[in-house]
């Protein structure tokens, strides 16, 4: 398999079994999203109450890149970055021609 698609599907493995959950806490009133087990409740990040109440089940769209994760996209990101330096080098050796002729 893919390097991509593997850590895309360890990924996606990751978040299905951890959702995201997000809370108000009844305490302070703060709200916040945590990655938690289903019907596993968690502690205010503000206050430290562990009263509080789970507002949707779970957020349908995780907070996290779509696409590549990682290295794989940092990898991807060097290689693009080399292909624009490589198109750019030509484009100014074009030019050079260009202007000489
Ligand atoms: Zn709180």
């Amino acid at each position: 398999m893919h390097i991509v698609q593997k850590a895309e599907r360890v990924a996606r493995t990751i978040l299905s079994s951890m959702p995201i959950y997000e809370f108000d806490c009844r305490e302070c009133g703060a709200r916040f999203e945590e990655l938690t087990r289903a019907g596993a409740s968690a502690a205010c990040p503000t206050c430290g109450s562990d009263d509080v109440e789970r507002r949707f089940s779970p957020i349908s769209e995780p907070r996290v890149p779509v696409g590549l994760f990682g290295k794989a996209a940092a990898e991807s990101n060097a290689r693009r970055k080399e292909r624009e330096a490589q198109r750019q080098e030509r484009f100014r050796e074009d030019r050079k021609r260009r202007e000489k002729g």
